[in-house]
């Protein structure tokens, strides 16, 4: 075991219990330092639970780095044993053409990969982490927030929803977009709003998915269907804030037509769907991600446009980079709290999440130009980059989350 000869005991709050905030909870909880950190974790909502008759709404596309990530945590097997639908291909193609003209296909069997990632409930992912903790040495404490931050200098004092109190080396903000610690903190982000809204629900239809996640780009932005395991589709419809209310607004066989009618047929003649609920969507991105004491991880840290499906494999692998500077200070029996410390997760996260923000934010309005030459134009795009092998798979490979300098706790596991 690896601990400094002067080990102090150190606590270390964690705002928000998303998915992101009970990841670095569980990666803190599994290292060699976890008799030394008294770990809590405040979360707003109830104790999560998923329920098996009913796939949650809310459904992540999550890459083969997010996988390692929950492989590392011990809670995949149990995730894709409950429910994961696998998908092998991709097809994106715009909205003016046909899906067999022009599309982008990516099949992971070109990679030798038996799939590209997962289509994994919200609901599941918190549960399962969650239950997972409760064999750890972490306090989750569940239908509480954080109200009050008071940092000094060799201490955060923070102040809980319920009354409760207390001082912490480090404040880990996990609380999403509209992250309260980073508004306490006055931490300056840069916003912008797309006036758009993402429409989701579940449909049925004629053709089978093929296990394949489909992305049409309209010219009010794109349709994602993405295949479920029950043989259903989620669907993310991004449109103007007043077309996706409208549509939330529908009775179901209005709504099934316009669905249809946006899908271009490329599922064959789409039936029932489930309720329908719609989140608006902008991209944001934090100057800076920590202050002496306090560092913000997942979406507290940045939004991005939910085109690619990206803004929880960006959370999963601030958490695994956070959980390794963390652990790296108490190994070299440094301050973690101190703002030289929390910097190295910064430098590491803060320009591959800048870039992702900015190709995110380039391809939604690529996609939202009009005129007569540039619809046709982006498909000859779609369809070169398409016959281009290395290109693709350049962007497969980032579509996998796969690269070399992954932080330890999202590297595969060696059998
Ligand atoms: C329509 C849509 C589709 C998406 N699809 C995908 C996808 O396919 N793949 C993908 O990777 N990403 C996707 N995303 C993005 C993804 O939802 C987010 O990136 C992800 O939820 C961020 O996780 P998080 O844990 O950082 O934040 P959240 O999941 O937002 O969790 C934050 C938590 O903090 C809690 N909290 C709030 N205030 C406080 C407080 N004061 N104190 C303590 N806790 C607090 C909240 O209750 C919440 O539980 C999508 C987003 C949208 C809108």
């Amino acid at each position: 075991m690896n601990r400094s000869p002067a080990a102090q005991r150190r606590t270390i709050v964690i705002a928000g219990g998303g998915p992101v905030g009970l990841s670095i909870a569980t990666l803190l909880s599994s290292s060699s330092h976890t008799e030394d950190l008294d770990i809590r974790l405040f979360e707003p909502r109830q104790v999560p639970s998923w329920e098996v008759d009913t796939v949650d709404l809310r459904v992540y596309a999550l890459s083969r780095a997010s996988q390692s990530v929950l492989e590392n945590l011990g809670v995949w097997k149990t995730v894709a044993a409950a429910r994961a639908a696998p998908y092998r291909r991709m097809q994106v193609w715009q909205g003016e053409h046909d899906a067999r003209i022009g599309s982008l296909i990516f099949d992971s069997s070109e990679m030798g990969e038996p799939d590209l990632g997962h289509i994994v409930e919200d609901s599941l992912l918190r549960a399962q982490l969650a239950g997972a903790l409760a064999h750890t040495n972490v306090k989750l404490t569940f239908g509480v927030g954080l109200t009050a931050i008071d940092v000094g200098e060799r201490g955060v004092d923070i102040t809980m929803s319920d009354g409760e109190t207390l001082s912490a080396t480090v404040l880990v903000a996990a609380d999403g977009s509209a992250s309260m610690v980073r508004n306490l903190l006055k931490m300056p982000i840069s916003t912008v709003s797309y006036a758009q809204r993402a429409l989701v629900t579940h449909v049925t239809t004629e053709q089978p998915h093929a296990e394949t996640a489909w992305q049409r780009f309209l010219p009010g932005g794109p349709l994602a269907f993405l295949p479920l395991n029950d043989g259903r589709s989620s669907v993310v419809w991004s449109a103007q804030a007043e077309h996706a209310e409208a549509l939330c607004e529908l009775d179901d066989v209005k709504f099934q037509t316009e669905l249809q009618i946006a899908s271009g047929g490329v599922l064959g003649q789409l039936g029932a769907t489930v309720e329908r609920v719609s989140f608006p969507l902008n991209a944001a991105h934090a100057r800076r991600y920590c202050d002496s004491r306090v560092a913000l991880v997942g979406d507290a840290a940045h939004t991005v446009h939910p085109l690619a499906g990206q803004g929880m494999n960006l959370g999963f692998l601030d958490a695994a980079v956070l959980s390794d500077v963390l652990i790296d200070a108490l190994n070299r029996g440094e301050d973690p709290g101190d703002l030289r410390v929390l910097r190295r997760y910064e430098r590491q996260r803060k320009g591959d999440n800048l870039k992702m923000v900015l190709a995110l934010d380039a391809l939604h309005r690529l996609f939202q130009i009009s005129g007569s030459l540039i619809p046709p134009l982006r498909a000859v795009g779609l369809s070169v980059i398409n016959v281009m092998p290395l290109a693709k798979a350049v962007l497969m490979r980032q579509a996998l989350g796969l690269r070399d300098d992954l932080p330890t706790a999202a590297k595969p596991r060696i059998a």
